[in-house]
């Protein structure tokens, strides 16, 4: 049966409703208008609180939520340190309790946060096979939210076929599926060897996006030049993993050669500004992405749950990065939100980041009040300035009330935290 949520300022994505209604059905939008041409029945009364497409998120690694206030020995002078002496430590211990109780804690926070879709990057060497599937079960079946799942493949400990089988298997069983897909998940050049990509390659067979993290420390590059004779993306386009529809994450130290790769191969490069600063590994320059027609897209590569941070930080390092503040405009911002959209509805046979007709009733309630006047031609600069100040009050995906005042309807976020704290507590003493 629709349901309709009225009195409500309403962002379709290109334009703005002052007073409007949405009414959706059967996980879609079925109707959206102004108050005044509505004479059926309102379901819930917004009181002229914003309503907008919901988030997706780009690039993300659940199983990081457990290692909030984990204390370990560290004193990194490179990336590949930050990874040897912290998370490398930590996703070896990951097993099937923690990977259920980290995608439960990331779903709570990505809920209050506005986010309906994410693209997340496992890590749990010591539990592949059935490892995405509980991401699914947790993320997808009970938090009521869309995921894209793929298992790190990565040589460290030596040939991993059990990750490449796991993400095979996955992209397979849920093809049809709109609310969960999977990608061939491969961590970074510098620890893949060539007989492994050449294995993923065969499975990809053009088929399955990859999903990869791609020059975050300056290292993975000087690595392929070094090893294999061939930068990054040459290295992959060798091995015929450029995709359509990857997922390159980072690209901070790739060349301009590379990004036209990637463009041409129609993949999306992620950037994830907050990350990149908290590890020291450089600031992706966009400028650069921009000359190649690059779609880039917003992630938060684990670091945080509110695509409102990643967007200002984004911003605020390229004036910082190019030293000017017309460095990013708020259509830039516009045009990354609006590929991370794109991204999702190639990967889900469905149509996000409208309020329009026939897209996904993927729909958030933010409580912004706009002090100035508020219109489409300036939408993304109330965006930047004030709604990432906001909080989210509702959530509905594919039409489900997920969160509704602030409350999350599929899940018991207090159970869900004690349980957390407790197995995350157990872990910290195996590190
Ligand atoms: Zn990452």
């Amino acid at each position: 049966m629709a349901y309709t949520l009225g009195n409500a300022m309403i962002f379709t994505g290109s334009k703005l409703l002052d007073k409007g209604y949405v009414s959706f059905d059967n996980g879609k939008i079925i109707e959206v208008g102004p108050m005044d041409s509505f004479y059926g029945h309102v379901d819930r009364d917004l009181n002229s609180m914003l309503v907008m497409p919901a988030w997706i998120n780009a690039h993300t690694h659940v199983y990081s939520t457990l290692a909030r206030g984990m204390s370990v020995e560290f004193h990194p002078i490179s990336f590949t340190q930050i990874l040897q002496q912290l998370w490398w430590k930590m996703d070896r211990l990951l097993g099937a309790e923690e990977i259920g109780i980290s995608a439960l804690v990331a779903a709570c926070e990505f809920i209050h946060n506005g986010v309906a879709v994410i693209f997340d990057h496992h890590s749990s060497p010591g539990y592949v096979k059935g490892s995405l599937e509980i991401l699914k079960r947790e993320i997808v079946n009970i938090a009521g939210m869309r995921g894209v799942f793929c298992h790190e493949t990565s040589d460290r400990d030596g040939v991993q076929m059990e990750s490449i089988e796991e993400n095979a298997n996955f992209y397979e069983e849920n093809r049809e599926s709109r609310c969960v897909s999977g990608m061939m998940g491969l961590h970074a050049s510098f620890t893949l060897s060539d007989e492994t990509l050449d294995i993923a390659s065969k499975v990809c067979n053009g088929k399955i996006p990859i999903h990869v993290h791609v020059a975050e420390g300056r290292e993975d590059e000087s690595d392929s030049i070094n090893t294999h004779d061939a930068e990054i993306i040459q290295r992959f386009n060798r091995h015929r993993l450029l995709i359509p529809d990857s997922i390159y994450a980072h690209c901070i130290h790739i060349s301009d050669g590379e990004i036209d790769m990637i463009s041409k191969s129609n993949g999306f490069i992620a950037v994830n500004p907050q990350s990149n600063m908290n590890n020291a590994v450089g600031i992706p320059n966009l400028h650069r992405f921009k000359k190649s027609d690059a779609k880039v897209v917003l992630g938060n590569d684990g670091f945080g749950f509110s695509p409102s941070f990643d967007m200002r930080l984004l911003a605020l390092s390229q004036k910082h990065l190019l030293g000017t503040p017309t460095a990013f405009s708020h259509s830039d911002l516009r045009r990354i939100v609006e590929n991370t959209y794109e991204l999702a509805s190639h990967h889900l046979k469905e149509r996000f980041g409208k309020i329009e007709k026939g897209y996904a009733a993927d729909i958030m309630v933010v409580n912004y009040l706009p002090p100035t006047p508020m219109t489409s031609e300036n939408f993304y600069a109330h965006l930047f300035f004030g709604i990432t100040e906001s909080a989210v009050d509702s959530l509905y995906i594919a039409g489900k009330p997920v969160m509704c005042n602030g409350e999350i309807k599929t899940l018991n976020e207090r159970e869900i935290k004690r349980k957390a704290r407790k197995i995350a507590n157990a872990l910290w003493e195996r590190l």
